[in-house]
């Protein structure tokens, strides 16, 4: 029996991305200010992606939308 030298299926290495949390992070006056919000679910840590005025968790997949103070609509007379 011949021996199949290539072996099918293998799949190629590729090295993960590099942690970009670093980046939601700044340092004003020595005290670290977080850039995004975090989960209030998850805790710090867990950043929320923010959307279309919402901003949403991908690991418990809370959703909290924009507080905005709605304006009340003045009745025209
Ligand atoms: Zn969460």
């Amino acid at each position: 029996m011949a021996i199949k030298s290539k072996i099918k299926g293998k799949k190629k290495h590729v090295n993960k991305k590099t942690s970009v949390k670093y980046k939601k992070y700044t340092i004003e006056g020595g005290k670290i200010v977080k850039k995004e919000r975090s989960c209030p679910r998850c805790g710090p840590g867990i950043f929320l992606s923010m959307g279309q005025r919402r901003a949403y968790c991908g690991r418990c997949h809370f959703t909290e939308f924009e507080r905005k103070e709605v304006e009340p609509k003045l009745e025209a007379k």
